[in-house]
């Protein structure tokens, strides 16, 4: 019996886990000014994530993200991903990723268990991507990519934001490109409001529909949805290895499929991505700690998820940023 399943009957098999908030990048739409220290409370060390994640997968959860702000900025990364993998259950192993030393990165995590990588690359154009992340790196970045398809790592995404003053078919064009002959799904994300970024969002929100009418006039079809999927809609093209797809958070219905849970790097359990606060689930990390009642506090909280998102009405929880969550 799954014993993630919500007050509207939706199944959790899937975690976000967000390692730490660190990051190196300052990408316009999320950390702008570059990541500023917080709290003074560590992140959860690699043993109390691999308690943690033994008692998700105990309830079910099959897949787990790791992200971040950057999570390869922990010299553990390897290590975690080890300890994830090796969860009783969960055969799912993923990371999101700016991939700015991923070439020098990827083949230890590969060894280690690593199943999805998913690396943000918001434009192919090296003075654009220079530009959003503050970083000169996308050719670094592009290796890496590339090392994990030689390394026939199962899934491998790029995720880029949709930016009102570069989506269009030029944009489109050059990513379908890229994934002519490279088996990698290019997902562009709608940019989300969250609480640091109102006036860049007023400025740079572009309605997905401009990608699908791009898809759709050049041949692509939309394809079926797996059960532990994202809520990206993909699309498929006969002369291409790659797909390209939309992830689309105004959309209708966004949420009926939510399928995820999240705790963030100081060990929070969040419901929603949009949400306020957390329910405080460290206490019981230790190693001595009661794994049944750490069971019981997940289960019972689910209890209260929300049924969706407010974005549309502006209201985004205490989200600041997407670095702060992970996405
Ligand atoms: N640092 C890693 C990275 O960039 O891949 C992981 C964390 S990042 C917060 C996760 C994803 O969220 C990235 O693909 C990023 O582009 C996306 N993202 C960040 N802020 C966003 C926003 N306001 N709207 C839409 N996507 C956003
Ligand atoms: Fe860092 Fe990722 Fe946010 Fe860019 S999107 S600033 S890489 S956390």
């Amino acid at each position: 019996m799954p014993r993630l399943v919500d007050g509207l009957g939706r199944r959790f098999q899937y975690l976000r886990l967000s390692i730490t908030e660190v990051c190196n990048f300052r990408c316009t739409y999320c950390l702008p000014d570059g990541y500023q220290k917080t709290a003074s409370r560590p992140f959860l060390t690699a043993p109390e994530i691999g308690r943690l994640v033994e008692t998700f997968a105990a309830l079910g959860v099959g897949k787990v993200r790791l992200t971040g702000g950057e999570p390869s900025v922990r010299r553990d990364v390897g290590e975690i991903i080890r300890r994830v993998r090796a969860a009783p259950g969960v055969d799912k192993v993923a990371i999101t990723t700016n991939g700015w030393n991923l070439a020098r990165q990827i083949d230890d995590w590969s060894a280690g268990g690593l199943t999805n990588l998913n690396v943000s690359v918001d434009s192919l154009e090296r003075d654009r991507f220079h530009q959003v992340t503050g970083h000169d790196r996308l050719t670094a970045v592009l290796a890496g990519l590339d090392r994990a398809l030689e390394l026939a790592v199962p899934s491998v995404k790029i995720n880029a934001v949709l930016l009102k003053d570069a989506a269009g078919p030029d944009q489109f064009a050059r990513f379908a490109a890229f994934v002519r002959d490279r088996p990698v799904a290019v997902r562009f994300i709608e940019l989300m409001r969250t609480g640091d970024n109102a006036g860049y969002f007023a400025d740079q929100h572009v309605n997905g529909q401009v990608l699908r009418s791009w898809l759709e006039d050049n041949g692509w079809t939309p394809r079926a949805r797996g059960h532990d999927d994202g809520p990206a809609v993909e699309y498929v093209h006969p002369d291409h290895a790659g797909r390209m797809g939309l992830i689309a958070p105004y959309g209708a219905g966004f949420c009926d499929g939510c399928n995820r849970l999240r705790v963030t790097a100081r060990g929070k359990l969040r419901l929603c991505l949009f949400g306020d606060g957390g329910l405080d689930l460290r206490d019981l990390l230790g190693a001595d700690e009661d794994r049944e009642a750490l069971e019981r506090r997940v289960v019972e909280a689910l209890g209260g998820k929300a049924a969706g998102h407010r974005l549309a009405e502006q209201i985004t929880g205490d989200t600041r940023h997407l670095a702060q969550l992970g996405g």
